[in-house]
């Protein structure tokens, strides 16, 4: 038993943390408990602020403050290339590789009819909105899409759907190199893997 009910309540929501166990829960608790009140003050409000202060982007899917998000809207970036992943933390990945430079669009998932996740579940209706030429009948500026989900059964099978949904929309399609080792996530590859990964893309067939 504690000896504070506030202690308790902070080791229970730490728990709740992925990789943090029980023990690992009562070790940051203390931590907390003993370290400069600024700092601890600080983080309350960090965790704050990434609830409150952070939503989607609406054109990328991607985290941000402001919408559309720094990604979509950078001048620097190249508009004619959109790299297609699962997750935010696949952009993140990609972005500490510091090997891409065109634009992003985040699906929020791969396709899993066992775990039911459909591609209604997935944000490629708006993936498609930016393919499509513009109101003014303006082709699209987008001429490859590289699909970049993670190399194993979900996200190749992704993969091969988008691939078959874009090819009649006579974009050139790319799949990221198999340097990414098969069953793993992107998000926890590498820099160097994913750079070559990036690097050896190849048009799907
Ligand atoms: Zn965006």
């Amino acid at each position: 038993m504690y000896s504070s009910k506030y202690l308790e309540l902070l080791i229970e929501e730490l728990e709740k943390l992925p990789s943090i166990g029980s023990k690992s829960a009562q070790r940051l608790a203390l931590h907390l408990l003993r370290a400069p009140r600024e700092d601890v003050l600080r983080l309350a409000e960090s965790i704050r602020a990434i609830r409150e202060r952070v939503g989607f982007c609406s054109r990328c899917g991607n985290f941000t403050e402001q919408d559309p998000c720094l990604l979509c809207t950078d001048p620097n970036r190249d508009g004619r290339v959109i790299c297609v992943v699962e997750q935010p933390g696949d952009v993140l990945a990609l972005e500490r590789a510091a090997a891409f430079r065109g634009r992003y669009h985040v699906l929020g998932g791969a396709l899993s009819p066992l775990e039911g996740t459909h591609p209604d579940n997935l944000r490629i209706r708006e993936l498609l909105e930016r393919l499509r030429p513009a109101a003014g009948g303006e082709p699209s500026e987008v001429q490859e899409v590289i699909l970049a989900t993670n190399p194993n059964v979900a996200g190749e099978a992704t993969s091969l759907y988008l691939h078959r949904l874009l090819a009649p929309l006579g974009v050139k399609v790319t799949r990221i190199a198999r340097g990414v080792p098969m069953g793993s996530d992107l998000e926890y590859s590498d820099q160097v893997t994913l750079a070559r990964a990036l690097e050896g893309r190849r048009e799907v067939e």
